[in-house]
């Protein structure tokens, strides 16, 4: 081994440490990530108070990172929400019991109800020819419920004719290739199953089921809120911010929501470790909304009730959809700050941290949006992995997340938040 290459070595052996003395507790990580996810908090939304069991575990770690409280004692901030909400399902199809969650979900503006009765099918064939319409109509006995496959969909509720049959069904059956949930805050419509095409017994005829819906109305949800009191400038702020709810049960199922968004919540928690252990010049606040999956309304309330001047915030960066990153990640708003774009993509090939990072235009998909909508200068960053299909639904677990890049990404945050406070 020549010299050149022992002092190369070497280097990189300093190199390897200096890491070493920087890398995150991901045992902690690990812990929080499996809490998070756990049945325990009830998927983070409304039935059984997961939302509050979540938000009382996020200020427990809040706490334990060293963070200070805006209010009083306290780092929730409570806001009141309405939601719709399904506390026990039952879906029977020629007598087998599907399992909600991964069999079937319901929209979300579903009421309740339940009936017994025939499956009405109205299949591309039915759609194309009158006679066969005609047939559908004349066969229609008692109860139905009409079945109809995902493709079919709006060209059965733009058609007249099946107006009549669509008033009168019990419930509708969309047939799927793949469940996606989502929550609505009012209820609007007779039940519509979503089941999986894979999941329906071929030529079924008859269906039982059961809906217990229920508009929680004035729900008193909350954020969770705390900070590092900035050593130069208190009163300049850098904000992280992630929302911390999912789409909470379904009947018997829950949602654990591990990439969306227990992943970013975690995040938030090392990065709030971080900077209580190294307070920079500006203030950094730590921000975990509520009610992102209901309208962004945990961030919608706090922008219209913040703790201190929206002004007087630098930057903000919110972390929705942290789980993942072999594919690395996207900035929304990025092409409305191109300067800090190209900052954070210098400190990302500097440091090697995520394999490429793409600019997106602002959207509306998560709880940057209120903030940027008045004119506070933000980001949204999501990671990718087109191995990691799971969103919105069952299978979105803490044993299935990859966190393949989460230690790489909470580097470059830091890196990034430390260059901005510059
Ligand atoms: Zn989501």
């Amino acid at each position: 081994m020549s010299i050149f290459t022992t002092r190369i070595f070497i280097v990189f052996i300093i190199f390897l440490f200096a890491l070493q003395t920087e890398a995150q507790d991901m045992g902690r990580v690990r812990q929080h990530m499996q809490q998070l996810c756990s049945e325990a908090m009830h998927g983070r939304g409304y039935i059984s108070e997961g939302d509050r069991k979540a938000a009382d575990y996020i200020a427990d770690a809040f706490q334990t990172a060293g963070l200070k409280a805006f209010q009083k004692e306290s780092f929730l901030q409570y806001f009141e929400i309405s939601v719709n909400t399904f506390p026990g399902l039952l879906l029977q199809i020629d007598g087998k019991t599907l399992e909600a969650g991964s069999d079937y979900i319901i929209q979300p503006i579903s009421q309740g109800g339940r009936a017994q009765g025939n499956l009405l099918y109205i299949t591309q064939e039915v759609l194309d020819n009158p006679k066969a319409q005609k047939r559908v109509m004349k066969s229609i006995k008692s109860d139905y419920v009409l079945v109809f496959d995902e493709t079919l969909q709006s060209r059965i509720f733009e058609n007249i004719a099946f107006r009549p049959i669509l008033q009168k069904t019990k419930a509708i059956i969309v047939l799927k290739a793949k469940l996606t949930a989502s929550m609505a805050q009012e209820a609007h419509i007779f039940p519509i199953f979503e089941v999986l095409k894979t999941k329906f017994p071929k030529k079924a005829k008859n269906i039982n089921f059961e809906v217990k819906q229920e508009v929680l109305k004035n729900y008193r949800s909350q954020n969770v809120i705390g900070y590092v009191e900035g050593r130069k400038h208190p009163d300049k702020f850098f904000v992280f911010t992630a929302h911390y709810d999912h789409l909470g049960r379904l009947g018997e199922a829950y949602f654990p929501g591990a990439n969306d968004n227990a992943s970013g919540t975690v995040m938030l928690i090392e990065l709030a470790h971080y900077f209580s252990q190294n307070p920079p010049d500006h203030s950094v606040v730590f921000m975990a909304f509520g009610a992102e999956e209901v309208a962004l309304l945990g961030s919608r309330y706090y922008v219209e009730n913040p703790y201190f001047p929206l002004e007087d915030i630098t930057f903000l960066f919110n972390m929705d959809i942290f789980g993942t990153g072999k594919d690395g990640a996207t900035v929304v708003n990025a092409t409305i700050h191109p300067e800090i774009f190209e900052k954070l993509k210098a400190i990302n090939k500097k440091g090697g941290y995520l394999p490429q990072i793409l600019p997106r235009e602002p959207t509306a998909n998560s709880d940057h949006y209120f903030f940027s909508q008045k004119g506070v200068p933000a980001f949204f960053m999501y990671l990718m992995d087109s191995n990691y299909t799971h969103y919105h639904d069952v299978e979105d677990t803490y044993e299935r997340v990859t966190l393949s890049h989460f230690d790489k990404t909470y580097h470059l945050l830091i890196g990034f938040a430390e260059a901005m406070m510059e």
